[in-house]
């Protein structure tokens, strides 16, 4: 294909990617922990990590501030990046070149159409398909030169504790938000089964993209979308105290979704040019011709 490559994007990691394959190593096997889980049970990756993933997950860890996310949002929620459409933006997307394994690894726009195909395969509604195919494309944020920390990463709350259940929690201890007293409660700023839509998530693709697409889809699109990094809670089973009944039953779509995000590997690459006509049309059906970004 012919594109105009990318500069790596800053950060210890090869690629975005790297991340991804480490989620997937991560949770590939085994059921979701029970939510009543010790938290001396979650599994310690200080061993097993690779070393440019653990730095990355320091970075991560010591920079994302309640003040840094407050920031993030002021400067990209306004919208005034870009006017790009879906499709647009995966091409945009797929111009960030992982060094990781360029022959061998899925490129972005791969990874959405598999993710996409392998929903539609399933014969799940058109916005859940339509969810598969958006819900990474948030990751442009990178090429707009923001750091891989800022960019991916499993999500969490700020302005609370952060959970045992997030992986490599000792790097917390150098996140300044550790030193103040009222964030450090179980609780933090929030009160008891509260909401998730009360709680800031540390920032990410996730919850930008979600601003991107929170007019145009169903509600358990739009967890999909700003939730599917929250492993502590989806996957691990933890901050159930700051969700209510509602984020409950939306999670159970979270937790739908998260396979076809981990595993929809197929043998052959997507065929880009021949699905397009197909995704051209579904996005057209929810969304505006032009997006901001
Ligand atoms: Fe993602
Ligand atoms: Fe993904």
């Amino acid at each position: 294909m012919d594109q105009p490559k990318t500069p790596a994007q800053a950060g210890p990691l090869k690629g975005l990617e790297e991340w991804d394959d480490f989620v997937k190593s991560r949770y590939a096997q085994g059921a979701p922990a029970s939510p009543d889980k010790d938290p001396e049970e979650f599994r310690d990756y200080t061993d097993s990590t690779p070393e440019r993933v653990k730095e990355f997950y320091r970075l991560n860890h010591a920079h994302q501030t309640r003040d840094f996310v407050r920031e993030k949002k002021r400067e990209f929620l306004p919208g005034n990046r870009a006017q790009m459409s879906l499709w647009e933006a995966m091409e945009f997307l797929n111009t960030l070149v992982d060094e990781s394994d360029p022959d061998t690894e899925l490129s972005q726009i791969e990874h959405l159409l598999q993710t996409a195909e392998a929903i539609r395969k399933d014969g799940k509604p058109d916005w859940f398909i339509l969810t598969g195919l958006i819900h990474d494309l948030g990751k442009v944020l990178c090429l707009w030169g923001e750091p891989q920390w800022a960019v991916v990463g499993d999500t969490f709350p700020v302005g609370c504790a952060f959970s045992p259940a997030i992986v490599l929690h000792q790097y917390f201890a150098l996140n300044p938000d550790s030193k103040v007293p009222a964030y450090q409660a179980r609780l933090g700023v929030y009160s008891e089964h509260c909401g998730l839509d009360q709680v800031e998530m540390s920032w990410g693709h996730d919850e930008y993209m979600y601003h991107v697409a929170k007019d145009y889809l169903p509600e358990e699109a739009l967890y999909m979308i700003r939730y599917h990094s929250f492993y502590p809670a989806h996957h691990e089973g933890d901050y159930e105290y700051l969700m209510n009944d509602h984020d409950q039953e939306m999670f159970r779509w979270v937790r739908e979704f998260n396979p076809y995000d981990l595993y929809s590997k197929s043998d052959e690459p997507p065929k880009v040019d021949a699905l397009r006509p197909y995704y051209e049309d579904l996005i057209a059906q929810y969304f505006p011709a032009q997006l901001r970004w």
